[in-house]
């Protein structure tokens, strides 16, 4: 485990400030992170894959110890090709346990070596989801103090393409 990547992966459809959240927290902590934008297409993402590690990027600015990733498909062969083996995942509610608890256990099954690490949200974010964010985006409201100004640009954009904004 000494000096493994720590990869913190997820959909990121859109970034938001409970993601970052957890990112400044995970870097103070470990030094290093790999930050890994999942493609996920099951999920119909609202972004691209390039748009999402985009906005990341932009919101993290300049910062030599986080890198912005992808992967498509399993995400402990991710980890084998990066040559990592500690996963970081955040938690909101009792009502991420179940799945996260899941998943862990079955990346671990797949591979033993494999290690998940938990960290809880700042109660300021714990309502956040990038699911929210987009209703609230589609219906017209207001994402101010919830995502960073090039988030929000860009989900206004993304709406009023559609037409619906
Ligand atoms: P996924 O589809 O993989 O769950 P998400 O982008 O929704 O991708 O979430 C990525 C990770 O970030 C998950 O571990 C999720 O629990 C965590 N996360 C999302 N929003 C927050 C938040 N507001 N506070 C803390 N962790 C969060």
């Amino acid at each position: 485990m000494k000096g493994s990547s720590v990869i913190y992966p997820g959909t990121f459809d859109p970034v938001t400030y409970g993601h970052l959240d957890i990112i400044e927290r995970a870097v103070a902590v470990f030094g290093r992170l790999i930050v890994a934008v999942a493609h996920n297409p099951q999920k119909n993402p609202l972004f691209t894959v390039e748009e999402r590690r985009e906005m990341i990027r932009l919101s993290l600015g300049e910062n030599p110890d986080i890198e912005v990733d992808d992967f498509d498909g399993l995400l402990i062969d991710y980890l084998k090709r990066r040559n990592a083996r500690v996963v970081l995942r955040g938690l909101r509610a009792l009502s991420d346990f179940e799945y996260e608890f899941q998943m862990a256990l079955m990346n671990r099954k797949q591979d033993s070596t494999i290690e998940t690490i938990f960290m809880m949200t700042s109660e300021a974010y714990s309502y956040l989801s990038s699911k929210l964010i987009k209703e609230i985006a589609y219906l017209g409201g207001s994402v101010k103090g919830l995502v960073p100004d090039p988030v929000a640009e860009r989900l206004r954009a993304k709406f009023k393409e559609g037409g619906l904004g």
